[in-house]
């Protein structure tokens, strides 16, 4: 602060005067001194922000109000592929494409601070891409301009896209996961709901695809996973959604249909392309797959409902076996009760509460009874007698095949035991799902079984079906082969239904070829029916093996299998699976036959 030093006439004056001038030309020379500095830290100022400018990985522009570029550091020059020279003579409004209105909204606020938008840059060379902008208002002289700072997000919008599309799709087969999938069904209903134009929803189950992974391990089921859903993504058409929704299942939206016949004959085409066998390692990996439909609006007109009435059908189609199925309101009570025969059946294997019928086996040329076959049933408290199609599928999805048929053999072989203590001469056959073959233990379990009961192992056959070698053609292999250099029978049971390979079938240590019932039940009234049958035949003997005509249900067929050379026959007209005792009364009505002694393996290997 400086005081009020004005002169007076004392004698102190000219020193307080030469005191003033001092003061006075300190004060200047402050000021002065004050000014250099401020002047010497603005440049400082300057330089700084010139070099923020020049070296900010930032695009940097100032442009007046109707566009022109003012300055513009290289950045902006070389993110819009211009030179730090030729950049200054464009309209900043001619590099943004998108997001230009807000842009322009900022510019014409007065004392707009900088505010971020997105939008699209252009290039000189027309390319577009990206941009976040910043604009906002600078008092640069006496007409505002304005500042912009712009950014390249392409890498940030990519990796966003990363994160959407993780979110949305399956990490293993990046197919569309549950979450995308029930999102474009809700998009299928609400454009359904106008156009009233039908759609529909199919479930897709993959078959024995807990046996790949048991067996080859889950480096072989990710591969099956993958097969699956490269080609039920390649199968269906623009407009089709396929979608994993978690393990083996599978979900695919069907819209623009014209009919329900339609959306069976998509998936009809889709179930079979997915399951062509292919090469694994060497391995020939034949895997089944499982589809219900359900169409919108005839069979269910919300998300929910739709996805449940496909899996009703799905599981329908597992039951009956008939890979494609169509939603009926009877299949919803069959689901019902699978459900309650799935919580039951551990208890009722436990328990003892299935027990064995017997289906008589006659050899044609004699008429007399050869031996039978052992079939399954259960006897449920409130479902009364349950059917083995019913119980066996479920039994191998829950872990309990191993179980239910240690029960049959034991069941079988006590039977047979008894029988031959008797002396009746009667084989037994006994069903083995294909898991039991890949189960390397079965050989010296049944082993055990036959000495425990006595039986001489020939008086045993053991059916089996062809979808066994299809998994693990190896190890099922192994496990036959030690059957048969036991001494026991083997079938091939349903022969005619699967991929029936002619290279297993003259490798594997068999003795009986069983014809599916589908071929017999009307070969009177199909030519090609007939003509499977008669081949079978013909096939058959050639390899030295006895055949059985399953399904033989009238006399006519019988006549008929006689003459064209079939060995064995086995249906209603001789008798419906039965308990033992009836099996006595027709052996005794029948007649006995001869004993039937093990075929000379030896010969054909
Ligand atoms: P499968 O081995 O082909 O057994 C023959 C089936 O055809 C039996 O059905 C039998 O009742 C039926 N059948 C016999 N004759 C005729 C006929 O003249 N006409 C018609 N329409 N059908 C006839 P079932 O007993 O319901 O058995 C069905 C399937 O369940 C069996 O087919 C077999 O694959 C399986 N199975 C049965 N018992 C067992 C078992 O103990 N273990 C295993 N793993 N599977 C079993
Ligand atoms: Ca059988
Ligand atoms: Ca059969």
């Amino acid at each position: 602060m400086i005081a009020d030093l004005r002169p007076t006439a004392s004698p102190k004056d000219s020193l307080l005067a030469r005191y003033m001038q001092r003061f006075q030309e300190i004060r200047n020379e402050n000021a002065a001194g004050a000014a250099i500095t401020n002047a010497l830290r603005l440049k400082r100022a300057d330089a700084l922000i010139k070099g923020v400018f020049e070296n900010s990985f930032d695009a940097i522009a100032i442009f007046r109000r109707e566009g022109g570029i003012e300055a513009a550091n290289s950045g902006l020059a070389h993110l819009f592929g211009y030179t730090p020279e030729t950049i200054t003579s464009c309209s900043f409004y001619d590099l943004i494409v998108e997001g230009l209105d807000g842009v322009r909204n900022a510019v014409n606020q007065t004392g707009a601070k900088l505010g971020f938008l997105d939008g699209q840059g252009r290039r000189k060379d027309g390319t577009r891409f990206p941009v976040e902008i910043a604009v906002g208002e600078v008092q640069l002289g006496a007409t505002p301009s304005y500042l912009a700072i712009v950014r390249d997000i392409t890498e940030r919008r990519a990796q966003e896209e990363r994160v959407r599309h993780q979110a949305l799709h399956d990490a293993l087969t990046d197919l569309p996961n549950r979450v995308l999938f029930n999102d474009r069904l809700d998009l299928a209903l609400a454009s359904a709901e106008r156009s009233g134009e039908p759609f529909a929803v199919v479930i897709i189950d993959l078959d024995r695809f807990k046996e790949v992974n048991d067996t080859l391990g889950h480096h072989a089921g990710d591969v099956v996973l993958r097969v699956v859903s490269e080609r039920l993504q390649s199968a269906v058409r623009k407009c089709d959604t396929v979608a994993r929704l978690g393990g083996d299942e599978f979900a695919v939206l069907l819209p623009a249909l014209g009919s329900e016949e339609q959306a069976l004959e998509l998936t009809t085409r889709l179930v079979r392309i997915a399951e062509r066998p292919f090469d694994y390692c060497g391995i020939s990996i034949d895997i089944g797959a499982s589809a219900g439909i359900a169409v919108y609006p005839i069979h269910a007109q919300t998300k929910d409902k739709l996805l449940q009435c496909a899996d009703v059908a799905m599981y329908a189609a597992k039951e009956e076996q008939n890979r494609v199925s169509i939603y009926h309101a009877s299949k919803d009570r069959n689901s019902i009760r699978n459900l309650t025969l799935a919580g039951d059946l551990r208890s009722a294997i436990e328990q003892g509460k299935i027990f064995l019928a017997y289906q008589p086996k006659i050899d044609l040329a004699s008429g007399a009874l050869l031996g039978v076959e052992a079939l399954a049933r259960w006897k449920h408290d409130d479902h009364g007698c349950v059917a083995p199609t019913e119980f066996i599928a479920q039994a191998e999805r829950n872990g309990l095949i191993k179980q239910l048929t240690l029960l049959t053999v034991a069941l079988g072989l006590g039977q047979l035991s008894q029988w031959r203590r008797s002396h009746r001469n009667l084989t037994v056959a006994i069903n083995l799902s294909a898991r039991s073959l890949h189960d390397a233990a079965l050989p010296d379990i049944l082993l055990r079984a036959i000495e425990e009961w006595r039986i001489e192992p020939h008086w045993l056959t053991l059916e089996i079906t062809e979808s066994a070698f299809m998994v693990d053609p190896e190890k099922s292999m192994a496990v036959v082969e030690r059957l048969a250099a036991a001494g026991m029978r083997l079938a091939i049971d349903d022969f005619g239904t699967g991929y029936s390979s002619l290279s297993y079938l003259s490798r594997l240590p068999v003795n009986e070829l069983k014809i599916d019932k589908s071929f017999v039940l009307q070969m009177l009234d199909r030519d090609r029916d007939a003509k499977i049958v008669q081949s079978t035949i013909d096939l058959a003997h050639n390899l030295g093996l006895k055949v059985v005509a399953e399904g033989v249900e009238n006399e006519q067929i019988v006549t008929r299998l006689r003459e064209i050379g079939c060995d064995v026959a086995q249906g209603y007209y001789f008798g419906k699976p039965m308990a033992a005792p009836q099996i006595d009364q027709l052996q005794s009505r029948l007649g006995e036959s001869r004993i039937i002694r093990p075929r000379a393996l030896a010969a054909r290997h």
